[in-house]
């Protein structure tokens, strides 16, 4: 007998890599699995060395990250990208993300919107986790 069990594993490796491949190149993504660069000016917060989901941390001076002076700081990136796409992307900026769930790590953040575990916004949709700090 045929275990679509299996089937479902397969297809779920092969869009997880579609994803990482796509993503990697884009914007070096981690794959943490719950994508908020929609709301960071396309830039993955997961770049930042303190791996910051609300920044920047306080510690940036003249737009350089302070764990490595040789970097543009993340947020700085996603703020001054932000402002140049427009359509409301700045003020996506002013968001408060969740906390990072690290049970997602690893896994398809589109897959983890298809199956409403995120929002599109990267956000939890589980019962009783935390919510879309969107509507604050
Ligand atoms: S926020 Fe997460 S899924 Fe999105 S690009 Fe960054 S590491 Fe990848």
């Amino acid at each position: 007998m045929f275990d679509h069990s299996k089937r479902k594993n397969f297809l779920v490796r092969c869009f997880t890599s579609l994803e990482r491949l796509i993503k990697v190149g884009l914007f070096d993504c981690s794959m943490c699995g719950q994508c908020i660069v929609r709301s960071t000016g396309l830039v993955c917060p997961m770049r930042c060395p303190k791996q910051m989901r609300n920044g920047p941390c306080g510690g940036s001076v003249n737009g350089k990250c302070e764990v490595d002076t040789k970097k543009a700081c993340v947020w700085v990136r996603g703020y001054e990208r932000g402002n140049r796409l427009g359509s409301g992307m700045s003020k996506k900026l002013d968001w408060i993300q969740p906390a990072v769930d690290w049970r997602l790590w690893g896994t398809s953040a589109w897959l983890n919107v298809a199956q409403k575990i995120t929002d599109i916004n990267g956000h939890p949709m589980r019962k009783g986790e935390e919510g879309d700090s969107t509507k604050a």
